[in-house]
């Protein structure tokens, strides 16, 4: 039994939290990642307890703050399609609860993980504050008939003439975007599924922007189409078939991601500065156009 305080920062709870799953039993794959912020814990969370297979993931303390009964996460187990309840129950500081499960919430909503939340509920404990969150992990992961939307346009792209890539853009829970590859029909290099979703959600939303929303291409994405995908702040991508199994029929961008993980200087494609005389001050002319 340890007598150590609650942890009072996301990272230290994960930490804690993966010491009692390894003494539970339920080794945590690698060593608990350091997390920022409580975003960064809820999703830590949800891919700790997917990987490690647990049914359930429940935040539970006081919306007030006072120091009793406690706060913390359980994780349950289930076995054999019982749930045996194995629980690893991790304290933490009561400041951590009210805003952690908040931020599970948030996620949960969102539809990228493959838990879904339950209504807060009053634990049934001796404060009238305390409640609990339980996220259940669903049947089959989320997003799995989004990608199977991904894979038909793709399919339909195929008997288009066309190459065998889909994509679909999701913003929470909604498709915004469908796209299939279209470089054939168009003469347009950059016309990939991935791409053609990105402009079409921007143009529908009328943003450049792209955050929270959820890619799912059919195949695994090029790095021009992961580049785009950063920039515009989308949260997370999916991909049906991989590098690997695109490879023996050409559809591989594995060697781009190779020449680019290269230094400069051994690359195929030199970028090399050269600028004419008197042709300083670009961004200083558009500094000043700035309302
Ligand atoms: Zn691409």
């Amino acid at each position: 039994m340890t007598t150590t305080s609650p942890p009072t920062t996301p990272s230290a709870v994960l930490a804690r939290l993966c010491e009692q799953m390894t003494q539970a039993g339920h080794a945590p794959p690698e060593p608990a990642p350091i997390v920022e912020t409580l975003d960064a814990l809820a999703d830590a969370l949800f891919s700790l307890a997917a990987r490690t297979g647990a049914a359930q993931l429940t935040a539970w303390g006081t919306t007030t703050g006072s120091e009793s009964p406690g706060a913390g996460l359980t994780l349950a187990y289930g076995a054999e399609g019982a749930l045996k309840r194995v629980a690893v129950r991790q304290p933490m500081a009561h400041a951590l609860y009210a805003s952690l499960s908040a931020a599970m919430q948030a996620r949960a909503r969102l539809g990228d993980t493959d838990f879904s939340p339950g209504a807060p509920s009053p634990t049934g404990g001796r404060d009238a504050s305390t409640e609990s969150v339980t996220f259940t992990r669903v049947a089959q992961p989320r997003g799995i008939e989004f990608m199977r939307q991904a894979l038909t346009v793709a399919r339909e792209n195929i008997r288009q003439g066309g190459r065998p890539f889909g994509a679909v853009l999701v913003r929470e829970g909604q498709v915004i975007s469908t796209a299939a590859n279209e470089i054939l029909a168009t003469n347009d290099p950059t016309a990939h599924a991935e791409m053609l979703a990105l402009r079409r959600a921007s143009q529908l939303l009328r943003s450049p922007r792209l955050d929270g929303c959820i890619v799912y291409a059919s195949g695994h994405p090029c790095p021009m189409c992961l580049a785009a995908m950063t920039m515009c702040g989308i949260s997370a991508a999916y991909y049906g078939y991989s590098n690997e199994e695109g490879a023996p029929f050409g559809l591989s961008t594995a060697a781009v991601y190779d020449e680019l993980s290269r230094p400069m200087e051994a690359r195929k494609l030199k970028l090399t500065p050269l600028r004419p005389e008197g042709e300083a001050g670009l961004y200083e002319l558009w500094k000043g156009s700035q309302p």
